[in-house]
């Protein structure tokens, strides 16, 4: 489908084809959906709730519950605040959440919408919250809208009373729920009492019983966001999905932010569990030291299929910042590392990580996939690493591909499966050696088949 992608390079600046990212009101519809009894409620036209809902159905096939604004033509000229009105009095009254948690969109957004007073003149049932975060879609992408409605629950929410709770707050960014439940695991292991913002653990992996719950069993509970303030620290796992939060909460509270990559490589794994170890006084358990050990041993065992391969790949920052430094440790070659979202950041980050390992490769922010087929057709490689939108360039260009991020909607399990934390690097070592060894195996003579690889 993408055999016309020319090989020839041109200066593009007007125009995205392909684009490596979604819009921010579904970074906060995922982010709302992980908070307990809340529902997202999208301030804008029907037709953007459909399409968030639509990829969080098609990644987790889970429903995503949330409601809208319903903007019709009179919306758009007069203004949104009689739709939202109207919307908080029925989404209470109808389905009876505990929060609505309210995104702006494009067209709100454009009009000027003045949601906080909108909200403080509505009226809601006693106990009942309402929160909003600006997430206007053209600027950043979903996992800006992610951070921005992260940090508008502790915003709205969290106090501090002046009983500590010795708790850390533990923003885990967006990842699937099995990566949460890994590091809530990991947690457990090292016997840290934590608050996880948000969890989606048992809303977007919830078990198929019979019945029928709008709001599943899943999620952080209110009480323990308004408790955030008395915590004794934040771990930010992702600066782009999961640091807004993590500064709210110190403006707050001033709950001490410790701000770090996702711990999707050896180093950072280690310094998670070291911050969390000198945060609390508690000892790395050796459950997860032997686990560490494995890891060691896999790659030592294996190191002969990954070494030199070069790897293209693209998704979110903080996923690509983590894969990129793994890769660097398995002796891998990132010849292309690209996400959609825009950042000053991102670039400078992936280049450093690349320079500290003495490898050439070229990051890029705010790119699109068309830019990155063009640079494969250029300059081949080994393999490619990205969401399901990547295997029409792996299909063109006849590479192996191994999915990882979001959205991934045309295969099963991944969402219920790590790629962060020690397990989750084995996980990544099996998908990433698999794919180079069928295509190995794809590709030799019937003389050269091993039957040991
Ligand atoms: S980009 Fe704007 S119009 Fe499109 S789905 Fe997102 S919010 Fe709606």
């Amino acid at each position: 489908m993408l055999d016309h992608t020319p090989k020839e390079i041109k200066e593009r600046k007007a125009v995205v084809i392909n684009p490596a990212k979604t819009c921010q009101p579904l970074g906060a519809t995922y982010a709302a959906l992980g908070i307990h009894r809340c529902l997202p409620h999208s301030h804008g036209s029907q037709g953007c709730q459909m399409y968030f809902r639509g990829h969080l159905n098609r990644h987790f096939r889970e429903p995503a519950e949330a409601s809208t604004s319903s903007f019709t033509e009179g919306a758009s000229v007069f203004g949104g605040m009689a739709n939202l009105k109207t919307a908080i009095n029925n989404v209470f009254h109808i389905y009876d959440p505990d929060m609505i948690a309210i995104h702006t969109t494009c067209l709100s957004e454009t009009i000027g919408d003045d949601l906080p007073t909108i909200i403080r003149s509505s009226e809601k049932p006693e106990g009942k919250y309402i929160i909003h975060a600006n997430t206007p879609s053209y600027v950043g992408s979903h996992i800006l809208g992610f951070a921005n409605m992260t940090a508008a629950a502790i915003r709205y929410l969290s106090a501090k009373t002046g009983a500590p709770n010795g708790k850390i707050l533990l923003v885990p960014g967006f990842v699937n729920p099995g990566d949460m439940r890994e590091i809530k695991r990991i947690m457990k292991a090292m016997g840290v009492d934590y608050t996880m913002l948000p969890d989606t653990t048992g809303v977007m992996d919830a078990p198929l019983t019979g019945n029928y719950h709008i709001f599943p069993d899943g999620g952080t509970r209110i009480e323990d966001i308004i408790d955030a303030g008395n915590c004794l620290a934040t771990v930010a796992l992702g600066q782009f999905a999961s640091g807004a939060a993590a500064r709210e909460l110190e403006n707050r509270c001033g709950v001490a932010p410790h701000i770090m990559d996702t711990p999707m490589s050896i180093d950072v794994m280690d310094d998670f569990l070291m911050l969390l170890s000198r945060l609390t006084g508690r000892e790395i358990p050796a459950e997860l030291e032997e686990e560490r050990g494995q890891i060691i041993d896999i790659m030592a065992d294996l190191h002969q299929h990954y070494f030199g391969k070069r790897v293209a790949l693209f998704g979110d920052p903080d996923i690509m910042i983590g894969l990129t430094g793994f890769l660097l440790e398995l002796g891998m070659i990132p010849a292309f590392v690209l996400t959609g979202s825009p950042s000053n950041d991102f670039e400078k980050r992936v280049n450093a990580l690349l320079a500290k390992a003495g490898v050439a490769g070229r990051a890029k922010a705010a790119g699109d996939l068309f830019a990155l087929h063009q640079w494969i057709k250029n300059e081949p490689v080994d393999l490619l690493i990205g969401n399901t939108y990547g295997k029409y360039i792996a299909r063109a260009e006849d590479i192996p591909f191994v999915r990882v991020g979001f959205p991934i909607m045309d295969r099963g399990v991944h969402s219920y499966q790590p790629v962060v934390g020690y397990r989750g690097l084995m996980r990544l070592l099996e998908l990433m050696g698999n794919a180079l060894l069928e295509r190995q195996e794809r590709d030799a003579k019937d003389e050269d088949i091993e039957l040991i690889m």
